[in-house]
């Protein structure tokens, strides 16, 4: 079958591959540590959910949940989506495990595939990966600050660089009514000079014109007035306190007054992690404050703060900051053999190796001894065992010191020890 035959990912999907997975690995690590250290459960929740979940509480007019959502009905009607994103799942789980009876706050992370029906570009996937960290039941702006000091955290222990937290207060929802309202008076008046895109916001959406890249609506974003101004006193003195202990934590942020965030459920606190080198901005995380979610949801209030991370482009990141993962141990012993009591041997002394913690390599399916010293070269070992015929039949084995090309008989029973005793 030619090449261009073969079925493919489909488009805005990919595989990971073993070095991505070393990576996702590593990433992994660094959360589950920091999950310990900051006392965080690990939750997993289905990959389909009842689409409603998405549409009350990520809300119908985000873009997430009206263009990007793969939906599907199934053969007894129900209507499932394939979970664009964590945070409802997060807050359905609290209110269907009676979470609310626990100590509060509840503090939860999840790791796992989403997806979204996007414009597959370069660092945006239809299937990517995501890992959360959620705080439900505490209304504190130290929470805000301990959930974004924990991600900024994770990302240095992962050495990014030039890592800035981009942060905003969008206050509550009649604050937020207010500033619209005002908005939409001012962009009225230019209505003609924005994209098709912000026409349509302006009726439906206006706040999310403030983060259109488009050059023409951020010209005419930059005369706007910032949301700062209509918040209330609570709410702005939630953000200073939050602004203040980013300041205790040493970590770097920057006010973006135009940061808005895609979905409807923040109030107040929002925020991104973006590293920032000369050429471009990358979001690496995302989250806020989200005290409506859980009253959208059908329950009664609890205020909930938390982020998401978009692993792919913390890889990403990783390797532009030079953070290379290994993805396969250089192994210290290469066993090679010849003959058939040879390989019964060669198959035993690589497990009896193996689980002495000794990193073990081979080619038992290759018969020619040259290609496995070959190979044994290649992989740069320390030392080589040659089982042959001949010592199979002596018991004995041959061992090889690679940087001296050194070779003496050894008994079989004594190698293993002899072998561990050296490296
Ligand atoms: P969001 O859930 O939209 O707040 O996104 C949180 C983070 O997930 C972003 O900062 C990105 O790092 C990542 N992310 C979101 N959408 C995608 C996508 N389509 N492909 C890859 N990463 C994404």
């Amino acid at each position: 079958m030619a090449e261009e035959e073969f079925i493919q990912t489909p488009k805005g999907m990919h595989d990971l591959t073993p070095e991505d997975c070393a990576y996702f690995y590593r990433i992994e690590n660094a959360c589950r540590r920091l999950a310990k250290d900051y006392r965080f459960d690990r939750i997993d929740f289905p990959i389909l959910e009842n689409a409603l979940l998405f549409k009350k509480g990520t809300g119908a007019n985000t873009d997430i949940v009206e263009k990007q959502m793969y939906t599907l009905r199934t053969k007894s009607g129900e209507v499932l989506a394939l979970r664009p994103e964590g945070t409802p799942s997060v807050v359905r789980f609290y209110l269907e495990h009676g979470a609310r009876t626990w100590p509060q706050p509840v503090k939860l992370w999840y790791w796992g595939p989403f997806f979204r029906y996007e414009k597959a570009q370069a660092g945006r996937y239809r299937q990517f990966h995501q890992f959360g960290f959620e705080i439900i039941g505490g209304g504190d702006a130290a929470l805000d600050a301990q959930v974004i000091n924990l991600f900024y955290r994770l990302l240095a222990e992962l050495k990014i660089k030039n890592l800035v937290v981009e942060i905003n207060s969008i206050g509550r929802p009649g604050e937020r009514e207010t500033y619209q309202k005002v908005l939409v008076k001012q962009l009225k008046k230019s209505e003609s000079e924005l994209c098709v895109d912000c026409r349509r916001r302006l009726a439906r959406n206006p706040l999310r014109i403030l983060d259109c890249k488009e050059p023409a609506c951020q010209e005419i974003v930059g005369q706007l007035p910032h949301v700062v101004d209509y918040l209330s006193d609570e709410c702005r003195q939630h953000f200073q306190e939050v602004l203040e202990l980013l300041g205790e934590l040493n970590i770097p942020y920057r006010l973006n007054p135009h940061l808005v965030r895609g979905l409807d459920y923040y109030t107040r606190t929002v925020f991104e992690i973006v590293q920032s080198d000369d050429e471009e901005k990358k979001a690496l995380v995302g989250g806020g404050r989200y005290d409506g979610l859980v009253e959208l949801l059908g329950a009664p209030p609890a205020p909930a703060v938390g982020a998401a991370a978009g692993i792919e482009r913390i890889v990403s990141a990783m390797k532009s900051s030079g953070h290379r993962v290994v993805y396969r141990e250089k192994p210290e012993v290469f066993i090679a053999q010849l003959g058939p009591a040879a390989k019964k041997e060669a198959i035993k002394i690589f497990e009896e190796l193996r689980q002495r913690g000794v990193k073990v390599a081979e080619a038992f399916g290759r018969n020619s001894l040259n290609a496995q010293l070959k190979r044994a070269d290649r992989l740069g070992v320390k030392y080589t065992v040659i089982i042959g015929q001949k010592e199979a039949l002596d018991g004995t084995i041959t061992l090889k010191t690679m940087s001296t090309g050194q070779q003496r008989f050894v008994k079989r029973s004594q190698a293993v020890s002899l072998i561990k005793k050296r490296l």
